[in-house]
């Protein structure tokens, strides 16, 4: 699997951001020395779109699918996703019902689902979710496992709308779900995965700066 361990960096010069993993010797642009000479600005590192599931706490968390997971997220790839306890215990639905994963969600996008002051909800929160799993939904005896209409993003939904139900909050549709939640997301990982295999192939991606940044 692809891990993309590099951090991806970015300096500027001769008015040019300029993408890469470590600082090139001359600037791919205007060919001036640049190691050991003075930048304008000290190369910034770009976060990376992806977290650790496991290390997450009450958040919604979206990974490639398990059948796909030597494949990266290009955008059309089949997602999986699943909800983090306040431990980093991964429920997710599948087939053969919900899971509880201690691994295998290492490299996925993250969404915080409870504000850091939401005291009384993160106290709850395991309970809500062992208790919701265990619902006659999500038992595939009583109910089957459908891929386009009852399947992880179902489970996920339904319980973040029993969540914002218990909240005196009202619930989101499936469209409004994927529009505010994944799609966002799931842009700035294409974005980023493209720039990092266009830096792995070429060394570095150069565009234009700012007008005004020097
Ligand atoms: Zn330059």
């Amino acid at each position: 699997m692809e891990e993309m361990e590099n951090s991806v960096i970015r300096l500027s010069h001769c008015q040019k951001n300029i993408f890469c993993f470590s600082v090139p010797e001359r600037c791919p642009s205007c060919g001036d020395e640049l190691r050991g000479s003075r930048l304008q600005e000290a190369p910034v590192s770009l976060p990376s779109p992806f977290t650790n599931g496991h290390k997450s706490s009450c958040c919604l968390l979206i990974a490639p699918a398990h059948n796909n997971l030597h494949r990266d997220f290009d955008g059309t790839s089949d997602l999986h996703t699943g909800i983090s306890s306040t431990k980093g215990l991964v429920y997710n639905y599948t087939q053969s019902g919900v899971r509880r994963d201690q691994s295998g969600w290492e490299r996925c996008v993250s969404v915080p689902l409870v504000r850091p002051d939401m005291f009384h909800l993160m106290d709850q929160w395991d309970q809500y979710l062992g208790r919701f799993s265990e619902g006659p939904m999500w038992d595939p005896v009583w109910h089957r496992f459908d891929e386009d209409n009852h399947n992880c993003f179902s489970f996920c939904l339904n319980f973040i709308n029993s969540v914002l139900a218990v909240e005196g909050r009202s619930s989101l549709s499936r469209d409004a779900f994927t529009h505010n939640f994944i799609l966002p997301r799931m842009r700035r990982v294409s974005k980023f995965t493209t720039l990092y295999q266009h830096i792995q192939r070429q060394q570095y991606y150069v565009v234009d700066g700012q007008e005004d940044r020097q």
